[in-house]
């Protein structure tokens, strides 16, 4: 086992896995920038090495700055958590060249699953079903409208090398495709460098349905249920719950042993999620994240597992130790991303928090870095705390999930609780009848 991890990250994410370390007795390191000087993720963990500026390309995804603060800290491993470096394959691969263990997949399936357009062709291999959309990369507006009348309106313009939601466009119409086609590129060239897209059919009302897979390094695979993260603004989530209301059991037990095939069959080791869009019953695979995921809380207050302490344990080549069938799953769960933004305009709200005071009692989880009297930087993302709740039944967190909202005080800084509030209020929401375009038609509806 790891002696010594270093975390890659900040914020909550870091402080979730220096937890999961310092349960397992692994001392931690904690990287941070000039202007990280004084969080709580530096402040936990056993070890800290400056590595920059404020900027995160010259710090957080500085890849030469973290890998020669693991030297010097003599760390055995490094934990990317999500963001970041998280998805970089070329930082994996360095981390694995200089001797490292990287808590995460191998270099080669980021590689693979970095590129939608691979991920989709090879998913297919394996009788994945997929979203309807072109067979590989559109190189120009012609290619595009002759695409697009095969498959049908609407489309969606995807970059290849995508995530975060950014360099995806929709065009209602071939008139609106020539706009979605240069936007998308552009918007794709700017973000990951890639001016590659390709063409999906832009599915109505569907649902985003997404997996957890664990895989050790002797072929075994286990699934954890789903997740339902359909409540999205900006193609981003931003409340998750597990099981998705929308699935019926035989459902979940056929995609569940899909994906555990395809990620059998690729020979894929450590924690990841196949993506799905659900709609009619039917599911198409969009993408798989080689990564741990912001909303993996809901998954393991279900399963009563500790998603990161398995990261570490495959990644330092240890066995699954149970098989599919000892996997069980209880209740539901729910949680909330609140950031540090207006809840009107969602303008970033950076500054001093003045009080703090999380909510707690029976079921509830509190993934978050912040105390009274630490400033939010504004040089990051704005995600300053996860909320997440338990029941036993969805109605029953559904409550829970409001007591906890009225309770969480965070001031000096604007936040999205009073939009949770108002969410998880509405009927759609307690009735989880709701898809991803539910969110932004609520949002704009009643600002
Ligand atoms: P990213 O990697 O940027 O997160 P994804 O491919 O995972 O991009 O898609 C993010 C979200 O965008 C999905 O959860 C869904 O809400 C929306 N989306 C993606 N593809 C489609 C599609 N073909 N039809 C409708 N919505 C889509």
């Amino acid at each position: 086992m790891f002696e010594k991890v270093l975390i890659a990250n900040r914020g909550e994410i870091a402080l979730r896995i220096h937890r999961a370390c310092h349960e397992m007795g692994i001392r931690t390191v904690a990287v941070h920038s000039t202007a990280d000087a004084d969080a709580m993720h530096v402040r936990l963990a056993d070890e800290s090495v400056c590595i920059g500026p404020p900027p995160a390309r010259e710090s957080y995804l500085n890849a030469h700055a973290i890998l020669s603060a693991a030297t010097i800290t003599d760390a055995d491993a490094i934990h990317p958590g999500y963001g970041f470096l998280a998805e970089n394959a070329d930082f994996a691969q360095m981390v694995e060249e200089h001797g490292f263990g990287f808590i995460g997949p191998s270099s080669e399936h980021i590689r693979l699953m970095g590129d939608k357009i691979a991920a989709k062709k090879r998913m297919t291999e394996f009788d994945v079903p997929v979203v309807p959309g072109s067979d590989g990369p559109v190189a120009n507006v012609e290619e595009a409208l002759a695409v697009a009348k095969e498959i049908g309106y609407p489309v969606m313009v995807k970059a290849a090398a995508g995530g975060g939601g950014r360099g995806m466009k929709v065009a209602r119409a071939a008139g609106e495709l020539r706009q979605a086609f240069a936007l998308a590129r552009s918007e794709a060239l700017a973000a990951f460098n890639s001016a590659e897209v390709y063409l999906e059919r832009f599915l109505a009302q569907p649902r985003h349905v997404e997996f957890q897979v664990l895989a050790d390094h002797h072929g075994a695979v286990v699934h954890f249920g789903d997740r339902d993260c359909s409540l999205q603004r900006r193609h981003q989530k931003m409340i998750e719950e597990a099981p998705s209301p929308a699935l019926n059991p035989g459902e979940r037990e056929q995609m569940g042993r899909i994906a555990r095939r395809a990620i059998a069959a690729i020979g894929y080791r450590n924690a990841g999620t196949l993506e799905f869009l659900y709609e009619d019953g039917n599911f198409h695979f969009i993408e798989m994240n080689t990564r741990l995921q912001v909303e993996h809380p809901v998954t393991e207050m279900n399963c009563g597992i500790d998603l990161v302490r398995e990261q570490i344990r495959l990644a330092a080549g240890a066995s699954l130790g149970y098989v599919q069938g000892d996997i069980v799953t209880a209740g539901h769960s729910i949680e909330c991303r609140i950031t540090a933004e207006r809840p009107d305009s969602f303008a970033p709200s950076p500054g001093r928090v003045t009080a703090y005071h999380p909510p707690g009692g029976p079921g509830v989880r509190i993934d978050s870095a912040l105390y009274a009297g630490y400033t939010v930087p504004p040089h990051y993302d704005s995600l300053i705390a996860k909320l997440v709740v338990h029941g036993d039944t969805r109605a029953r967190a559904v409550l829970r999930l409001k007591r906890a909202l009225n309770e969480f005080v965070i001031e000096g800084v604007e936040t999205t609780l009073s939009l949770h509030r108002r969410v998880i209020a509405e009927p759609d929401f307690i009735n989880g009848a709701y898809d991803i375009h539910w969110l932004e038609r609520f949002i704009a509806e009643r600002p």
